[in-house]
């Protein structure tokens, strides 16, 4: 029988539980989502119709804090997936010592084909529907894959229209004017630049390293972005319509503009050297450091015996399988883990949070710093651990987040405490 998303996940948490001493509540806690709750939403549509869609709604765990998570709209998503995603937040969460435990959401759709007054319909059914899950201390969505700042700003206005009050920290990653961070933005690209940048002589990368890059949306184009101007080169971009290379460097001003003007970054292909490759080469396109930042299982036990890639630098959610983890790390190719390497944009959502309850907005620059600061710590941590455990940088990150969820799991009573 296949496995399912969530059972592929659940062997890392298995991995991780080998190197630590656990209680046996531990993993019966952590091995299965709390709440997943299903709605189909019913919408007007502009010209006159109803239509329904699915959507979910999954608090993994909140044994430390409120499930944190985002929403994400994307015709192929489904209930396993959801799970799998919440589940990755509540071990992301905790590596980054945030006081959350990990939620997800979606909505099956395929937001480019709803108008704007449809898509504003559907964001705010979607709250409507889920009023009694989500709230400010209990469960916080954010934007993910194909959901942004204004559909953030829908949300936390419903809800607040719902409870009759003004509740901006209900929702994070929302428009600057209605409660938003700054630094919100860029923050999941942000992160995984910290942490390359603090570990570069460790990760032994050239000074103006080869980087391609899968998937051009929130993450991936800011960190073209944040890498081209340190004088790193981008060698190959990808999205949903197709892949383009250009060895000696892409103009990245040009990419941002093709993807603006047409919706993907392919109409650049033939211009001034630049080729169209097909998606599969981008994995094992001639680079330094490949950053999947699209959707999950993108390198699987096909194409990843090809990565030619020293670095991978996860700012996707699961875009490794287990599988092709294990080829990679044979092959010894050092992987930044997602619930490491992209734990940027829920570190600043959770400063946003707490700026939106201290009704206070920090400067760009204590954002930044701060931010550097907890994923340098934390990466650093991570690092040691692996050498010290010997195991892969994802093994040591799965540890690190269960030794801390397992201290508060514990601090509730062991089996050995109620027995004696
Ligand atoms: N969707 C993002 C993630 O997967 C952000 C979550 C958040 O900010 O709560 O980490």
């Amino acid at each position: 029988m296949e496995q399912s998303p969530l059972d592929l996940a659940l062997q890392r948490l298995d991995t991780a539980a080998r190197h630590l001493n656990l209680d046996g509540d531990v993993l019966e806690k952590l091995r299965y989502p709390r709440e997943t709750t299903k709605v189909r939403l019913m919408i007007r549509m502009d010209d006159g119709s109803r239509k329904s869609f699915m959507a979910w709604r999954c608090r993994y765990d909140d044994t430390r804090g409120p499930t944190k998570g985002g929403i994400r709209f994307h015709p192929d998503t489904n209930e396993a997936e959801v799970e799998t995603l919440a589940f990755w937040m509540t071990f992301k969460c905790a590596v980054m010592n945030l006081p959350y435990g990990g939620g997800k959401g979606a909505v099956r759709v395929d937001p480019h084909t709803l108008s704007k007054a449809e898509l504003e319909r559907l964001s705010r059914a979607y709250m409507q529907a889920f009023s009694r899950i989500i709230g400010p201390d209990r469960d916080i969505p954010a934007p993910d894959v194909y959901t942004n700042a204004m559909i953030m700003g829908w949300i936390a206005d419903e809800y607040s229209s719902i409870v009759g009050q003004a509740t901006p920290a209900v929702v994070t990653g929302k428009p600057i004017a209605l409660g938003g961070s700054l630094g919100r933005d860029d923050a999941t690209a942000r992160g995984g630049y910290y942490l390359v940048n603090h570990l570069a002589s460790e990760l032994r990368l050239p000074k103006q390293a080869r980087i391609a890059i899968q998937g051009f949306g929130n993450a991936g184009s800011h960190i073209a972005r944040l890498f081209a101007a340190d004088g790193h080169r981008i060698v190959a971009v990808s999205d949903s319509h197709g892949a383009i290379a250009r060895p000696s460097g892409l103009d990245l001003a040009r990419v941002v503009a093709a993807k603006a003007e047409t919706g993907s970054v392919v109409a650049l292909a033939q211009a001034d050297g630049v080729e169209q490759i097909s998606p599969d080469e981008l994995v094992d396109f001639d680079c330094d450091v490949l950053v999947p930042s699209a959707l999950e299982d993108m390198i699987h036990a096909g194409n990843a015996h090809a990565v030619k890639a020293k670095v991978i630098l996860e700012l996707a959610n699961g875009p490794i399988t287990p599988e092709a983890d294990e080829i990679l790390n044979k092959k010894g190719v050092v992987v930044l883990p997602d619930i490491l390497a992209n734990a940027g944009g829920v570190t600043v959502s959770y400063f946003e949070w707490v700026q939106n309850k201290q009704c206070y907005s920090w400067p760009l620059e204590d954002i930044h710093a701060r931010l550097a600061s907890m994923i340098e710590k934390e990466g650093r941590e991570i690092w040691n651990r692996a050498l010290e455990l010997k195991t892969s940088l994802r093994t040591a990150a799965y540890v690190h987040a269960l030794a801390r969820l397992a201290e508060a799991i514990e601090a509730h009573g062991t089996q050995q405490y109620f027995a004696s």
